[in-house]
């Protein structure tokens, strides 16, 4: 059935070397689409790159660090080369975070949460116009989170910049319909990443993540794989009517006011 698969849809997943960019690249290529994928690792990089072939996956992967415009500009060139100037699906999901309370936060950090998540998300989404324009069928999806619409203590740099991800997505569905792209959002809560790692390896951290948990009507962290799902589906033909939408993956805490 063509509307509930990607087979020989090509797609560049940023940061798939772990958490909810590795997962992603597992669905994708299940529904049969060819990825590219890039990190900062080069050696986390290459083993992944072997695990993915020996199962069977089409999957290539290069070196970029996406902070930077010429590295930015880099990957892309390849991945025009790899995919014949055609790309149905782009993946900004690379993402970092930092987590200090409002005073602490300094002139570097501003600057690197901006590089890496917001101006390379916007850049990355430019230089890839012309390619998904190209492919006659293209798709966006920016990886935002719960922190860029409730007050999540820690991260107000990171959930501003997040916040402005999701402004984006209704201006690039808007101005981009004509070009037949689809973009859409995905907005996780705690997900069992790497990413909310430091927040289980100490005392402290442990009963800030309950204290959130308990919150949460779903009482649990979510894996990957519960995002990687939404993140298909939007990029499937049978998703040819959604766009500029912000879809919570959140286990129910933005609706709940609640105990
Ligand atoms: P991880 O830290 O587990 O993985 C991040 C991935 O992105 C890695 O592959 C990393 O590789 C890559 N990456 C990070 N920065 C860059 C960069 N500048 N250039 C190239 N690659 C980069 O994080 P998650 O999987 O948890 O996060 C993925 C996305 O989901 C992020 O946008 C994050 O903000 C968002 N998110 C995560 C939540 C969670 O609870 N985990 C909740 C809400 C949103 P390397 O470091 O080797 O470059």
């Amino acid at each position: 059935n063509k509307r509930w698969s990607l087979n020989g849809m090509t797609a560049l997943v940023t940061g798939g070397t772990r958490g909810i960019g590795y997962s992603i690249i597992e669905e994708l290529a299940e529904f049969g689409a060819i990825i590219h994928t890039c990190s900062r690792n080069q050696t986390e990089l290459n083993e992944r790159l072997k695990e993915w072939e020996n199962k069977g996956y089409k999957v290539t992967g290069s070196v970029c660090d996406l902070s930077s415009r010429e590295q930015r500009e880099k990957l892309m060139e390849t991945v025009s080369s790899n995919f014949q100037g055609k790309l149905n699906i782009l993946v900004n999901n690379a993402g970092v975070s930092v987590g200090k309370v409002i005073l602490e936060v300094d002139d570097e950090d501003m600057s690197y949460i901006r590089r890496n998540n917001f101006e390379s998300t916007y850049n990355m989404s430019q230089l890839a116009h012309p390619l998904l324009k190209a492919s006659g069928n293209g798709n966006i999806i920016f990886i935002s989170s719960v922190s860029s619409s409730i007050a999540l203590p820690v991260v107000s740099l990171y959930g501003a910049y997040k916040a402005a991800i999701n402004q984006l997505t209704k201006n690039f569905a808007c101005e981009w319909a004509k070009d037949n792209i689809r973009v859409n959002t995905v907005a996780p809560w705690l997900i069992r990443t790497h990413m909310i790692k430091p927040l289980e390896e100490y005392p402290a951290g442990r009963e800030f993540l309950n204290s959130l948990l308990s919150r949460t009507p779903i009482c649990r962290t979510g894996e990957p794989e519960e995002v990687s799902s939404l993140v298909a589906f939007l990029c499937l033909p049978a998703a040819s009517y959604i766009t500029g939408q912000i879809i919570y993956i959140d286990g129910g805490i933005t609706v709940n006011a609640g105990g």
